[in-house]
Parts: structure tokens; sequence; C-alpha cells
């Protein structure tokens, strides 16, 4: 009767490596996607045409060629008001 119990004992055994081994097969994996994402994840700054503020490109609002940190410094330099301003 106890070679029944060793042997459930191996079988519990081998399972539970298995699972092991499982769930750090797939950390390494999320720790590779991670590592990749992260040196993609760099990018590049750019600068607000209104204020000269740096900001990633990400964050900036994009108008023609030019950046913008927020709406309202986008619609102050594309308004018809502020042609006081220099246009060049
Ligand atoms: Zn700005």
């Amino acid at each position: 009767m106890s070679l029944l119990i060793i042997r459930l004992l191996v079988f519990v055994l081998v399972f539970w490596a298995g699972w092991r081994l499982w769930q750090y097969w797939q950390g390494f994996q999320n720790q590779r996607v991670e590592d990749q994402n992260g040196k993609e994840g760099h990018e590049s700054m750019v600068r607000c045409a209104h204020c000269g503020l740096h900001l990633p490109s990400s964050e900036a609002l994009k108008s023609g060629d030019h950046y913008f940190c927020c709406k309202e410094h986008r619609e102050e330099f594309n308004s018809p008001d502020s042609q006081d301003d220099d246009k060049n």
C-alpha cells in the first residue's frame, strides 16, 4: 500500500515541478516583452510652437508641422487674432 502513496507523491511532485516551470517560463516571456517595450518606448521630444515647452511627442498636439503642449496654445497659434505676433 505504501507504494501507492509513493507513486501518488511522485505524481504530485512532477505535476508541481511542471507547474512551477510553466510559471517560470511565462514570467521569462513577459520580462522579455517588457524589455523590448522599454527600448522602443523611448520617444522623441517635441517643442510647443507657442510657448517653447518641451514634451514627449505622444503628449503633444500636432497641427500641420507644429506641435503644441495644450489645446489652448494650438488654438491661440492658429487663431487669426494673434496676427500682431511675429509670423515667420
Ligand atoms: Zn505651449
